[in-house]
């Protein structure tokens, strides 16, 4: 579904990638974790160029997006992305910031995007809240409505960075809930999370990231219980 060769990224001096090399099988569900500054959320976010790497090569779903005058936006469509902070629109009502993607850029008739999107908010839980704005929603509740926007759009891939950090503490159990729910379904995805209960359950695959390189990779049973690397060990014994 996903692989990169030799990627690297720098802004200015500063060197945030160094020669990652990554694949990700379709169905897979990978968590990146690592400390604040690692290279987590800039790894993500060349998954579908939102950086561009400074050299190496991305492929996604057989498409190199990192070749010239590759088709960036129809591979753009297949690779959702939930974020930290939600990044709904706020001056569109729920159902609005549900079909507008779906509308503009697929093309899909209103109607077949509003009966999808009823059926989404359905599976958050949330489709008694179609008609209001993002501002009458807790944080929770928003971000569920963030998943719900993604799977609209039919994606391949879905990316996750952090999706609970920014959450109050008693908000964040229904965000993970559902998301687990949306791994049992058999869709790729990439999680980046500090929620190391969580990493444990959901992944079928941990990236450990520090200083720019991925410095560990292996399924969780091994990752949490044997760790190889100091780092890993000191990072975890950090978190746990
Ligand atoms: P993580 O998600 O693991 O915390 P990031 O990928 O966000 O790490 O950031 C890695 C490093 O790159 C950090 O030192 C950060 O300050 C820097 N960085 C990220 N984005 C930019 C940017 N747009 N411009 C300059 N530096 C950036
Ligand atoms: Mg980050």
């Amino acid at each position: 579904m996903i692989h990169m060769e030799h990627l690297y990224k720098s802004f200015g001096d500063l060197e945030v990638l160094k020669d990652i090399s990554l694949d990700v099988q379709k169905g897979e569900v990978l968590v990146i974790i690592g400390p604040s500054g690692s290279g987590k959320s800039t790894m993500l976010r060349c998954m579908n160029l939102l950086e561009t790497p400074t050299s190496g090569s991305i492929t996604v779903c057989g498409t190199e997006i990192t070749a010239k005058g590759a088709p960036i936006r129809e591979v753009r469509q297949k690779v959702g992305m939930v974020f930290q902070h939600f990044n709904l629109f706020e001056h569109m009502t729920i159902m609005k910031n549900m079909i507008y993607a779906p509308m503009k850029t697929k093309k899909i008739p209103k109607a077949d995007a509003i009966a999808r999107a009823h059926e989404l908010l359905n599976r958050v839980g949330l489709d008694d809240k179609a008609d209001v704005y993002p501002i009458t929603l807790s944080g929770g509740q928003k971000q569920r409505v963030a998943i719900a926007r993604a799977l609209a759009m039919d994606p391949e891939v879905i990316l996750f960075d952090e999706p609970t950090s920014a959450l109050d503490p008693e908000m964040v159990s229904e965000v993970l809930d559902v998301i687990k729910e949306l791994a049992k379904t058999g869709i790729t995805m990439i999680l980046v999370t500090h929620e190391m209960g969580f990493a444990k359950e959901v992944a079928d695959r941990i990236i450990f990231m520090d200083e720019s390189v991925i410095v560990e990779d292996a399924p969780p049973e091994e990752f949490f219980n044997h760790p190889k690397s100091d780092r890993a060990k000191k990072f975890l014994s950090k978190m746990l």
